[in-house]
């Protein structure tokens, strides 16, 4: 019997594709994450693939737990900073993400954000819901900022920082674009010729511009920091991102410009955050991602003083429906996951995990070489 647990309900369509599929699925029934303890156990058990969420610590013990028997560790997320990537390739067993199905999701959830925290959507909201709104008055008790046709600057032109790129073309914003990988001119090109578009049919009084810059130009000349980029620690990368936006980073924003974080938290110094917030070196935030997840009771980022220019949501931005469920590996996320646990225990592409489109750590199987622990 083929084994699988799952650390978290990935739905009941995706579990039931695996069951007609002939496999035994355990699933941990909390909403909790399960104890790392647990998750060794069932390893231990002989389970043959696991399905994880990015609450899971899947590191060298886990790995050397299934050697033998785990054959696929299945992740429901497209970030994969959780899992131990030189662990996994030593004892040479694949893991997989879930990516492209939730990159607009994703995208146009950071493209909300920055929409609600700028035009202060939830201090009006707020305002009404606490009958407090007196009359209509030009400018009391407060005004936002227009988002439409101001500077944007995306960090990390990947599929999530590209697709969230394509949908401010349509607020007829400046794009400034950094990636440390040398910049897709392509795409930049394409965006120029929609902008240009827009301007020649007059959807766009100003003929708007896109740019690949430098990190630091980036931050000093726009009206809106957007970050996606992976969680990569001077360990992992040339171009680390770990703590990306520190103190200096904040320094070299304008005082009017704000902050769209759904990348990972930890690419932010919040307490660097804080108190760029707090001493108004930056207009405002709006979060999805923080550095200890779910935010701790007595983070400074509930700073009460904060709370019409920070807002803050519970990692939500992949959170439609359709991406985090639908069965179809084309369009959700579980699918693609049930979908990755499939190819590799029934063989397909060969067997060959390099094929594997969901599989992440295809070096691992680049050639056959000893197992070295
Ligand atoms: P991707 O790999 O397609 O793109 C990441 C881009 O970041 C790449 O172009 C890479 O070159 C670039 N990059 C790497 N280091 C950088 C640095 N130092 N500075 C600037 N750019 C750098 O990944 P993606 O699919 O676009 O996803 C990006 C990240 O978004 C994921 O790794 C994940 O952590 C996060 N994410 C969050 C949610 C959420 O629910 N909040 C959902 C999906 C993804």
């Amino acid at each position: 019997m083929i084994r699988v647990f799952a650390t978290a309900d990935i739905g009941a369509a995706a579990l039931g594709r695996l069951k007609q599929h002939g496999y035994e699925v355990e699933v941990y029934p909390d909403t909790e994450a399960p104890p790392k303890s647990l998750i060794l156990e069932k390893v231990r058990s002989g389970i043959v693939a696991l399905i994880t969420t990015l609450r899971d610590p899947i590191d060298e013990e886990i790995f050397a737990a299934g050697y033998g028997t785990l054959r696929i560790v299945a992740q429901i997320a497209v970030g994969f900073d959780n899992i131990d990537r030189a662990a996994a390739n030593r004892y040479r067993i694949p893991f997989s993400n879930t990516p492209d199905v939730l990159t607009e999701a994703t995208a146009e959830f950071a493209f909300f954000m920055m929409g609600t925290v700028s035009r202060k959507l939830y201090s009006s909201e707020k305002l009404v819901e606490e009958n407090q709104w007196t009359s209509w008055h030009p400018y009391h008790p407060f005004l936002g900022d227009e988002v439409t046709g101001k500077t944007v600057a995306v960090i990390g032109t990947g599929r999530i920082g590209k697709a969230f790129a394509k949908k401010c073309i349509g607020l007829d914003m400046d794009l400034l674009l950094y990636d440390p990988i040398p910049g897709d001119e392509k795409f930049a090109a394409l965006v120029d010729r929609e902008m240009q578009l827009r301007h020649e049919a007059g959807f766009s009084n100003t003929r708007r511009t896109v740019t690949y810059v430098a990190f630091e130009e980036a931050l000093e000349k726009t009206d809106y920091v957007s970050l996606h980029v992976p969680l990569l620690t001077p360990d992992e990368s040339n171009t680390p991102t770990h703590h990306l936006m520190n103190e200096a980073a904040f320094k070299l924003m304008k005082r009017s410009a704000y902050l769209i974080n759904t990348s990972r938290g930890r690419v932010v110094d919040e307490r660097a955050l804080y108190e760029a917030l707090i001493e108004d070196e930056i207009a405002g935030a709006a979060l999805d991602v923080y550095e200890n997840e779910p935010l701790p009771p007595d983070s400074p980022l509930r700073d009460a003083r904060l709370k019409d220019r920070l807002r803050l949501f519970h990692h939500f931005a992949s959170g439609t429906r359709e991406t985090r469920l639908s069965v179809d590996p084309e369009i959700g996320m579980a699918g693609r996951t049930v979908q990755a646990v499939i190819d590799v225990i029934e063989g397909n592409y060969d067997g060959d995990p390099r094929k594997m489109p969901y599989v992440v750590n295809k070096e691992a199987f680049a050639e056959e070489k000893p197992r070295d622990r």
